[in-house]
């Protein structure tokens, strides 16, 4: 963002109302054309859109629309929306959307910006969040809070699963669009993805990996020395762990802060050398002891194998990788960027093999009922299809639900 607006640029621009959005491709390529928000003129004026999530039926509903004329400008999941709502040309653009929105399925969290309104939808099942603020007499809505806190606005609430919120002159409307059939907010932005300064699904986010932290030192405790997270994301729950275990927290990897995210490099050799340039040993605090290091979740094993690696040159004796989260063993389609299920390490070696690639003296995951003890709330309201191969939303071509394999597999524990 800082990179496309200055302040100069930021005050040629008219109007009184705004929308934007940094999405990373979870679907459609990395192109220009599908940066956010994509903008459409249909009938009755233009329309910004901003979308968080990702929609599980957007290949077929594209080919079905460009079988009836219609020109794609990009390849993101997004601009079938924009299609689908040009369709409807008649009644209110409330009426317009809810009827475009009947035939999407997946995830999504939506801003439209019209002339005159701005509007925000959470999809039926709420996968991504959407909250509502106030500052002085103005309404905002994000999908998290630390946006609010950034322009001191107050947080007032989410917006509902299945519901829609129009912001206008007269103020804030709020009406339902949808049903909502069952919970299904993403565990994996408690553990990973959204800031720990935020505010998640009503929760303090960096309460909720603290705690997830002290459940995976009751499961996974261990004789150490030292407890370590991986940064930035492993440090609520290192501090949890170390909490819950009484082993003293130390700061025994530093990150530096000019390096982007090595997660998302589309090469496993630049995301080898990520990890390098991103963490750095600090080896005063590990030379010559019985390490714990606390990660948020392991999904290849890259991040893992290097930082154990790096943490034995420093000269520990002994390296226990502690994971607050289940093994991840299915792809997430629904807005998380998970690879497929063989690059996945877990779906495809067992615990013994996972020990030995990233050379741990030990590595131990959290159970998926030590996640909902973390977060304090019941699996009905979530997903966790990362974890379980639970999927709310089936896939184009009827994927059923692979709960029984992800049930066999999430069995994974400890291991020395
Ligand atoms: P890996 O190195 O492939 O095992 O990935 C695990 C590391 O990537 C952990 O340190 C996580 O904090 C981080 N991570 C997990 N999921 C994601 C994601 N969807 N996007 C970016 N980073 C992630």
């Amino acid at each position: 963002m800082a990179d496309v607006f200055n302040g100069q640029t930021l005050a040629a621009l008219p109007g009184d109302r705004a929308v934007g959005h940094v999405r990373y491709a979870t679907c459609g390529a990395s192109d220009i054309v599908n940066v956010q928000p994509l903008s459409f003129n249909i009938r009755g004026g233009m329309v910004a859109l901003a979308h968080n999530g990702n929609l599980v039926n957007a290949e077929e509903l594209r080919t079905e629309l460009e079988d009836r004329g219609a020109i794609f400008h990009g390849s993101s999941d997004t601009e079938v929306v924009g299609h689908l709502l040009a369709l409807e040309s008649r009644g209110p653009i409330e009426e317009r959307i809810a009827a475009a929105l009947r035939r999407v399925r997946g995830a999504y969290s939506l801003l439209f910006l019209t002339p005159d309104k701005l509007i925000g939808v959470r999809d039926p099942h709420g996968f991504r969040p959407l909250v509502i603020g106030k500052v002085r007499d103005a309404y905002v809505m994000c999908s998290e809070t630390t946006a609010l806190d950034l322009i001191e606005a107050e947080y007032l609430c989410e917006v509902e699963p299945g519901e829609m919120v129009v912001l206008d002159t007269d103020g804030l409307h709020r009406s339902r669009f949808a049903e909502s059939p069952r919970g299904g907010r993403c565990v994996f932005e408690h553990i990973y993805f959204a800031r720990p300064d935020s505010l998640l699904f009503g929760q303090s986010v960096y309460d909720v990996r603290k705690r997830l932290g002290r459940e995976l030192g009751a499961e996974h405790p261990v004789e150490a020395d030292v407890v370590i997270p991986v940064p930035d994301s492993g440090v609520p729950a290192a501090l949890g762990f170390a909490e819950r275990t009484g082993i003293p927290y130390d700061m025994g990897l530093v990150r530096s802060h000019y390096v982007g995210r090595t997660f998302i490099e589309p090469q496993q050799s630049i995301r080898h050398f990520g990890v390098k340039l991103k963490l750095n040993v600090v080896r005063e605090a590990l030379r010559g002891k019985r390490v714990v290091v606390v990660d948020d979740s392991l999904v290849r094993g890259t991040t893992s194998r290097k930082i154990v690696k790096m943490i034995r040159a420093a000269g520990a004796r002994e390296v226990h990788v502690r994971i607050s989260s289940p093994p991840t063993l299915f792809p997430c389609y629904y807005g998380i960027d998970t690879p497929t299920r063989q690059e996945l390490i877990a779906s495809s070696h067992t615990l013994e093999e996972i020990v030995r690639y990233v050379t741990a003296d030990s590595l131990g995951y959290l159970s998926l009922d030590g996640v909902y003890r973390a977060v304090a709330q019941e699996r009905q309201g979530y997903c966790d299809a990362c974890f379980s191969g639970d999927y709310l939303v089936a896939l184009p071509g009827g994927q059923a639900s692979t709960r029984a394999g992800g049930a066999e597999r999430a069995n994974l524990r400890v291991l020395g």
